[in-house]
């Protein structure tokens, strides 16, 4: 990689040079949300003039005459927490591969685990919605694998057989998509039966594309792709360009997450946590200005609140 090619990463100290204050955090916020002109987030209107006393909403519309500001209808809406900190915690969860605990976030911003808890998840939530499934599908030389989160990978494929036509036994099934050199789309599933996987491999990857898997037998049979497989009970693991190396990896990160960071991921809840990892490789490519303005962008237009969160 050249330097022209690398991402521009930015230090700690040049982030609190960015943003030195909770204005300067403000007027970013107002910039990625109003870059065309700040509008009510109530009814669209741009006629909207400045409080003179900006507290706690610094906008009012002219035309439905509500107060607002910049959080309103987003994602930060309903949040006391100061805009400065929630920059810092999407630096802090971009900088950090393997992730960041809920506890550990809560001691560097100042807030309560609680509070840390609930900006992370609402931080994951707006990354879901820039899964590549979105976009293309993938095509290319392409690895699918699934794997069981919150049991031994010894067992993987002794549980691939018990659980072939059966529902989960106490794991989570998560299967993964890897292009080679480019995006990895990721899914928890409810079984690793033959319609699951080939339903998953059909929504999200073009046909015609050259698909690695191990010998499995629910991959048999692949209509429609150039299947090549690796026999890993066999001891195999590469043939050719046959083998799943990169999917592999990214399951290797994804539990060093899991069992080094996390210590526990609640099921109910394991899908913005693999996402959170799926969104870190995507965007690996990405400068930490880039990384943190595609999150504010997904924030726009998007709530969750702490309700709807526990009782996902
Ligand atoms: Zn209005």
């Amino acid at each position: 990689m050249t330097n022209a090619e690398k991402p521009e990463v930015l230090s700690l100290y040049d982030f609190f040079k960015k943003f030195p204050s909770e204005e300067s955090a403000r007027l970013y916020f107002e910039n990625k949300r109003w870059a065309n002109g700040t509008y009510c987030p109530h009814c669209g209107s741009y006629g909207v003039s400045e409080c003179v006393n900006h507290k706690p909403m610094p906008y009012r519309c002219k035309d439905c005459r509500k107060h607002f500001s910049v959080r309103t209808g987003t994602t930060l809406e309903a949040s006391r927490i100061p805009l400065q900190k929630w920059l810092m915690a999407i630096y802090i969860m971009t900088t950090a591969r393997k992730g960041i605990p809920s506890t550990q976030m809560a001691r560097e911003l100042g807030i309560t685990q609680k509070s840390a808890w609930f900006l992370a998840q609402r931080i994951r939530e707006s990354w879901l919605s820039n899964q590549p499934e979105n976009n293309d599908k993938l095509d290319g030389d392409v690895e699918v694998d699934e794997t069981y989160i919150g049991g031994k990978e010894s067992n993987k494929h002794a549980n691939k057989k018990l659980q072939a036509g059966r529902g989960g036994v106490g794991k989570a099934i998560v299967i993964g998509a890897v292009k080679r050199g480019g995006k990895v789309i990721t899914q928890v599933i409810e079984n690793t039966r033959a319609p699951t996987l080939k339903g998953f491999i059909g929504q999200h990857i073009a046909t015609g594309t050259n698909v690695y898997t191990d010998s499995f037998t629910a991959y048999q049979n692949m209509q429609g792709y150039n299947h090549a497989t690796v026999n890993h009970s066999a001891g195999e693991y590469v043939r050719g360009q046959a083998h799943t190396n990169g999917i592999e990896s990214f399951w290797a990160l994804l539990k060093r997450g899991y069992y080094g960071i996390f210590h526990y991921m609640s099921f109910k809840h394991l899908h913005r946590y693999i996402n959170e990892f799926s969104f870190r490789h995507n965007t690996a490519s990405l400068g930490t200005m880039a990384f943190i303005d595609a999150t504010i962008g997904n924030m726009n237009n998007r709530r969750l609140t702490y309700k709807r969160l526990i009782n996902a």
